[in-house]
């Protein structure tokens, strides 16, 4: 997960992020264009103009490395230029990279591989926040925290407020105990999301990363199948039964 979160990135030297679609290829860059917006466009006449007033839009087209694959993915996203220089030998080894911080991915990159046992409802709540990930970081935690108001409804418990919802858990009859379990990981989740509805640029992608790693095992405690033992155990009677 650690390349969703790099400040900027060389144009010339994609992070290796994984095919959204098969999600086992590489997205490999096969074409990028630097756009440069308004404002550098239109100081280029000042006589201080320099490289570092220059921002662009970068548009790349990104494709699966996957040959069974090879989904197409467009990214957009901003850039700057910046001096690269060796101090011991400024003139052979000086050079200016379009570095570049991505803002959308179509489709959109998968922060976590959501497991077929999540209900769709779930899993389509967890996708939208994937969207904006890179591009609004309050609304991507609210979408998180949205989607565990839709987890806990798919596990029926009574609706309310998302705070008192978790807090009961553990005294609704009859309750499955794995809630009980998850109850911490989904009020650190709550706390997150109520943060960011505040709409102030509080929260950062270190913090969306935790929750998608938090989000990743409430999942699976909550939906993955218990192994069924039934057959195993027969054979092991079996075993007993000859031997002991
Ligand atoms: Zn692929």
């Amino acid at each position: 997960m650690d390349s969703f979160t790099l400040p900027y990135f060389n144009v010339d030297s994609f992070p290796e992020y994984h095919c959204p679609t098969c999600g086992k290829g590489i997205l490999e860059n096969i074409e990028h264009h630097l756009i440069e917006d308004a404002e550098t466009k239109n100081s280029k006449e000042h006589p201080e103009f320099g490289h570092e007033w220059i921002k662009y839009v970068i548009q790349a087209k990104l494709q699966c490395n996957r040959s069974k694959c090879k989904e197409a993915v467009l990214m957009i996203g901003n850039g700057y230029i910046e001096e690269y220089y060796d101090q011991e030998n400024y003139l052979e080894n000086h050079e200016y990279i379009a570095n570049c911080k991505p803002k959308y991915f179509l489709p959109s990159l998968k922060m976590i591989n959501i497991s077929s046992y999540v209900p769709d409802d779930v899993r389509n709540a967890l996708e939208q926040s994937f969207s904006l990930f890179f591009a609004d970081f309050d609304s991507c935690g609210n979408k998180i925290r949205a989607s565990l108001e839709i987890l806990l409804d798919s596990k029926e418990i009574p609706a309310g407020k998302l705070h008192r919802r978790i807090e009961n858990i553990e005294n609704i009859e009859n309750i499955d105990a794995e809630l009980e379990k998850v109850k911490k990981l989904l009020m650190a989740i709550k706390w997150l999301g109520n943060a960011g509805s505040h709409g102030n640029e509080a929260l950062n992608q270190n913090d969306l990363i935790k929750a998608y790693k938090i989000i990743n095992v409430v999942l699976d405690i909550m939906f993955k199948p218990v192994d069924d033992l039934t057959e195993i155990n027969s054979i092991a009677d079996s075993l007993i039964e000859t031997y002991s």
